[in-house]
């Protein structure tokens, strides 16, 4: 017998049975169902809002709403995506939220994250979640005293696993009682969709930390990458989400897709959500500012070229310039915000102001475009 075999934790076999389970109904039954019956239009369309329900229900509700408190929300809010929590069989929003300020707080610690990325893909995916890794921790809620508070949350927490039975159950169950297509119900809306709900989170614990770019930190593993954001919400964006995680966006440029945000702001301008946090554009800038010259910096000191002392000091002096132009810029902005604000303050000084506050932009951009002609240079 292998030693280390031995070592390994026992397994959760309830767990292990449904992960395996269902995976199995969803992918033989799917497809002989489709083959020698066929789904009609209206179990496919039922499959895909049950799907986004319980997705954005993890993504905007669990994680940004509840583990990072980046905006507040309504009670409806929160009771739907209780409800859509639960139907996505995650263990309750108290649970997976002190999984998951825990997973920030030692990210790729292979002792302390529970999902860390350091273990390899199979164990952040699913793996961690197969064996008794920390039983000792199952019901340690101390970093989640705040959301005990939460109606909400407790109610949800206390009755999850009958809210899980219903939704799971009743939802697949009445809608195709209500269709006359049971089967196709039970195993679109019932199987497919948790199935696929499931492998979607997992996701961004696995391959979010694993395959992209790091534009913003390079502390730990967390990568943004736009087809892993297509899959999650948005959640993709993940390297931007450990660096600013209370920021109730992942995806920060308007082409990114980030649904998740786009819900929250839609929930805000009909009143439904309000305080929604975001990281100060300034700090943003300045962290890819740094990581870039850091990067460079490094690389530069890994090839035997000439001239190689002038050039970090080049970079050195480049980029305490761009953060001056940058510093100032945002100075002026802010002024000049202020003044357009004070009725006080009559137009000749607001249009110096404006002035003042166009050449700066001007010069921030110009030194922007020298910093990444330069850094592209050493790349
Ligand atoms: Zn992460
Ligand atoms: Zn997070």
């Amino acid at each position: 017998m292998n030693p280390s075999a031995s070592k390994k934790p026992g397994l959760i076999w309830l767990n292990v049975l449904v992960f395996t389970s269902t995976f199995a109904i969803a992918a033989i039954g799917v497809p002989l169902y489709a083959y020698f019956v066929g789904f009609e239009l209206s179990t496919i369309i039922a499959a895909i809002l049950a799907i986004g329900f319980c997705g954005l229900s993890i993504t905007a509700g669990y994680h940004r709403l509840w583990s990072h408190k980046a905006y507040e929300a309504n009670v409806v809010v929160r009771f739907l995506f209780a409800i859509g929590g639960a139907f996505a069989l995650q263990n309750s929003i108290l649970h997976w939220s002190s999984d998951h300020r825990t997973h920030h707080r030692f990210v790729d610690d292979n002792e302390k994250d529970p999902y860390s990325a350091n273990r390899g893909f199979w164990y952040s995916h699913i793996g961690w979640m197969l064996r008794e890794y920390y039983p000792q921790d199952y019901n340690d809620y101390h970093n989640v005293r705040d959301l005990k508070r939460d109606k909400i949350v407790m109610w949800q927490h206390n009755n999850y696993l009958l809210l899980a039975l219903l939704t799971n159950f009743g939802i697949p169950v009445v809608f195709g009682l209500i269709t006359g297509q049971f089967w196709a119900s039970i195993l679109l809306v019932g199987f497919l969709r948790l199935v696929v709900s499931h492998h979607v989170t997992f996701l961004i614990n696995s391959l979010a930390h694993m395959w992209g770019t790091q534009p913003y930190n390079d502390q730990n593993t967390a990568k943004d990458n736009p087809i892993v954001a297509l899959l999650t919400y948005g959640e993709g964006y993940h390297n931007y989400h450990h660096a600013f995680a209370f920021d109730y966006r992942n995806a920060i440029k308007w082409w990114q897709f980030d649904p998740t945000k786009w819900l929250i702001k839609s929930l805000s301008l009909v009143g439904l959500a309000k305080n929604l946090r975001k990281t100060p554009e300034e700090r943003i800038n300045k962290a890819i500012a740094k990581l870039q010259r850091n990067k460079t910096c490094e690389k530069l000191n890994t090839l035997s070229i000439p001239n190689k002392e002038e050039a970090l000091l080049l970079i050195h002096q480049e980029y305490d310039e761009l953060l001056h132009a940058m510093n100032t810029f945002y100075e002026a902005k802010k002024e000049w915000l202020e003044v357009t604000k004070d009725k006080l303050i009559d137009n000749v000084e607001k249009s110096q102001q404006a002035k003042r506050y166009r050449e700066l932009k001007q010069s921030w951009t110009e030194q922007q475009k020298h910093w990444q002609l330069l850094i592209h240079q050493y790349a």
